[in-house]
């Protein structure tokens, strides 16, 4: 942490918390849906982007997505965009990147 900096601006959430996917459980006989909610449970808050590190934890969770064939929604206010990992990955510059690791099956 730096104390003395003497920008104005306010922090603002880390990015990376806007962005889950989900891995479906199971259907059971009377139609309920289970899904995992895949998150990278961040609360962090920054004056950029992303928090430190935290581009790293959100490419991961991106290609984790990918890898299993999952959309993924970001989430802002009142909205939710899904799309899938690769399409998510082009948005924030990562489309090389993330669909190398998703075809090499990493994460
Ligand atoms: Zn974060």
């Amino acid at each position: 942490m730096i104390l003395g900096m003497t920008t104005q601006n306010p922090n603002t959430a880390c990015m990376c918390g806007s962005y889950s996917y989900e891995v479906p459980v199971h259907e059971d006989v009377s139609g309920d849906k289970v899904w995992q909610l895949k998150v990278t449970g961040c609360t962090a808050t920054t004056q950029r982007r992303f928090a430190a590190g935290h581009d790293a934890k959100l490419k991961s969770l991106i290609i984790q997505a990918g890898a299993g064939g999952h959309q993924v929604r970001r989430i802002e206010r009142d909205t939710v965009v899904a799309k899938d990992a690769v399409r998510v990955a082009a948005d924030l510059g990562w489309e090389d990147l993330v669909r190398d690791a998703i075809a090499r099956g990493s994460s």
